[in-house]
């Protein structure tokens, strides 16, 4: 079978780190191109400035992924659904969930593939986690996504931009894994979110959230102020007493303090295996959960200002 022929757009942190391997080690795609707004070339294939500069000169793609900052990926990825491209968005799918029910309306109407990606969801232990909890009820659950932002973010502004998430662009990858896990309703209580004084988007957050299947408090805390390594952890008691936590961004899962054999894939080798399977069946996967908790969260949150942010590499 031809492979399908798919470019990256964006081509920073993200794509070089996970997009081009996962693409290279499967063999239904073809790496055909890569944007980025200063191109840099790819050995072998052609590199864009713009995604309409390729839109114009590859007239054989069949598919994009992209992997810009989350403000700008609406107009590319309504540019590439309405060229007839089939359509991968990295998390968060964009800037706001109006943005993501057009694209998706787009994709209909095009008959083209639209996957709203969130990786932590294709995390080894994560299906296993959403097993062990069909049909339970949440007796109490603590969400704890903790780093340091200036090890996983060097010297990237955008995420203090409006638009650019700030503590929610890790954040959202927990709220991502509870939508997926938790089997009932989600929706944020209320919130605490800190703003650096000199930025526009927060450091750290604290939410209560609340379900219908849920007794008992569901508490998440974010911070990018963490510098002892990195905690991506999600505890959950059920009203049946089962004690399960997923640690590491739900790479390892514990049952009552045991280890459970993972039985994951690994992230993106499991995104594009499902890309594959969305296309050939020309079918969307389009999940707005993650971002409508985020949304609610600067809905519904109080501001606290704290210290201003220096980041080592742009601003000493
Ligand atoms: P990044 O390193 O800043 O890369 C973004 C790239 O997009 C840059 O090369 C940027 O080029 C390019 N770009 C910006 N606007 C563009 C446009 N209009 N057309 C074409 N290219 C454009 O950011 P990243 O860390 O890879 O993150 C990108 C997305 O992936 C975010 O939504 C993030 O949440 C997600 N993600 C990141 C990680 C991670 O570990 N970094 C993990 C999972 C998911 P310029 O720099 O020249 O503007």
């Amino acid at each position: 079978m031809k492979p399908l022929r798919i470019a990256i757009i964006g081509y920073g942190k993200i794509a070089r780190d996970q997009h081009v391997p996962a693409i290279q080690a499967n063999a239904r795609f073809a790496l055909a191109a890569t944007v980025s707004s200063k191109p840099e070339p790819h050995p072998g294939i052609p590199s864009f400035g713009t995604h309409r500069e390729m839109l114009a000169a590859m007239h054989d793609l069949d598919a994009v992924a992209i992997c810009t900052p989350p403000s700008v990926r609406y107009d590319i990825g309504r540019d590439c659904l309405l060229a007839g491209k089939h359509v991968l968005l990295e998390k968060p799918p964009a800037a706001t969930l109006g943005e993501v029910e057009e694209l998706a309306r787009v994709a209909a109407a095009r008959d083209a593939t639209l996957f709203t990606t969130w990786h932590a969801q294709h995390a080894a232990a994560v299906a296993d986690a959403a097993r062990l909890l069909a049909g339970q009820k949440i007796a109490a659950m603590k969400i704890a996504w903790r780093e340091d932002v200036r090890k996983w973010h060097p010297g990237q502004q955008w995420i203090w931009e409006p638009g650019g998430f700030g503590v929610f662009d890790p954040g959202i990858n927990a709220l991502s894994i509870a939508s997926h896990i938790v089997p009932g309703a989600l929706f944020v209580r209320d919130a605490e979110l800190l703003y650096p004084e000199n930025r526009q988007t927060p450091i750290a957050a604290r939410l209560n959230l609340a379900s219908p299947i849920a007794s008992g408090a569901i508490e998440v805390a974010f911070d990018w102020r963490h510098q002892a390594g990195e905690m991506w952890r999600i505890d959950i008691r059920t009203a049946d007493g089962l004690e399960l936590r997923l640690s590491e961004g739900g790479a390892k899962l514990t049952l009552d303090g045991d280890p459970v054999d993972a039985s994951g894939s690994g992230e993106y080798q499991s995104i594009y295996n499902h890309f594959v399977d969305l296309i050939d069946e020309r079918r969307s996967h389009v999940d707005i959960e993650p971002l409508r908790l985020a949304a609610e969260a600067f809905l519904l949150g109080r501001r606290t200002i704290v210290e201003p942010f220096v980041d080592r590499v742009q601003d000493v």
